[in-house]
């Protein structure tokens, strides 16, 4: 059980971060929630939690393209056990019209947001004498695609602090691994279901199948709960001595 750890979790009021933040509640971690939004459903999603899981819930906004909120967010927590870095946004264009704001937006949430999170929590994690730090990285952190320079490149970059960070608490109770999802059935996604399936004039299966899984040898999504999963299979014992790792849940992606 979890009981007693505080987890943090960034951008977790959707998703994949909410997911991780459910799985670990349900083993007994109080959360803290994020996003940059403050909306009155982001709070409502925390109080939920709480309620469904029995565990302290709280949501804490802050922006993780602010090397200052990121860090004032591990501050607000007052503690940090597990920290799983979450928040991260995409854009895609070919490299030559890639726009420059968008290149330094996803290099600051996706990547430097980690070394800040990080930076702030692994004093308070040695102060309690165990840590899990848990980096959602990517199948686009081990390989890449055309047109997602900015992501692959910040997703490898999270990769590779992934094994610094571990090399630096190797000799503490600390442990850091990235998760690698392959394509994850997130409300993002689901909502890009009906346009594929218009512009192919394909049904719902068939589009997921052939068009959006074509790269995903499993054919099918994984899920925000198994991603949930690993974060807490991480986070127990048995993976004490799991640390600078990468564990893929790809459907087989990365095997081909
Ligand atoms: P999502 O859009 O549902 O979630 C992104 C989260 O990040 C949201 O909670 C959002 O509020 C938050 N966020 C965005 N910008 C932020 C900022 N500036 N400050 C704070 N929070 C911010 O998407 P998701 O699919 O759940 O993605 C979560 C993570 O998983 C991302 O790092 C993404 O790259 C990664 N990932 C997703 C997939 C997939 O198929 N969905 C696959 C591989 C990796």
């Amino acid at each position: 059980s979890l009981a007693g750890k505080t987890a943090v979790i960034t951008g977790s009021n959707s998703g994949i971060g909410l997911g991780v933040a459910i799985e670990l509640a349900r083993s007994g971690a109080d959360v803290v929630l994020n996003s940059f939004t403050d909306r009155d459903e982001d709070h409502a999603i925390a109080a939920k939690i709480a309620e469904d899981h029995g565990v302290n819930a709280r949501y804490i906004a802050a922006d993780m393209s602010s090397a200052t909120d990121c860090r004032a967010l591990i501050e607000k927590a007052g503690r940090c056990d597990i920290l799983v870095n979450n928040a991260g946004i995409q854009h895609v264009e070919a490299i030559d019209k890639f726009p420059i704001e968008k290149w330094d937006a996803i290099i600051a949430i996706n990547l430097s947001s980690v070394f800040h999170t990080t930076a702030a929590a692994l004093p308070t994690m040695r102060e309690a004498g165990w840590g899990r730090v848990v980096n959602i990285a990517s199948a686009h952190g081990l390989t890449a695609s055309p047109f997602k320079g900015a992501y692959v490149a910040a997703k490898h970059g999270v990769v590779g602090f992934t094994k610094t960070t571990a090399l630096e608490t190797a000799e503490e109770p600390i442990t850091c691994n990235a998760i690698c999802p392959g394509y994850v059935l997130t409300p993002l996604i689901e909502a890009q279901i009906p346009d594929q399936m218009a512009a192919h004039n394909m049904d719902r299966d068939t589009v997921v199948r052939e068009v959006m899984l074509e790269r995903q040898p499993s054919r099918e999504f994984a899920t925000v709960e198994q991603l949930g999963g690993t974060a807490v299979f991480l986070c127990s014992d048995a993976a004490a001595q799991i640390t600078g790792t990468t564990i893929s849940v790809d459907g087989g992606w990365t095997a081909l």
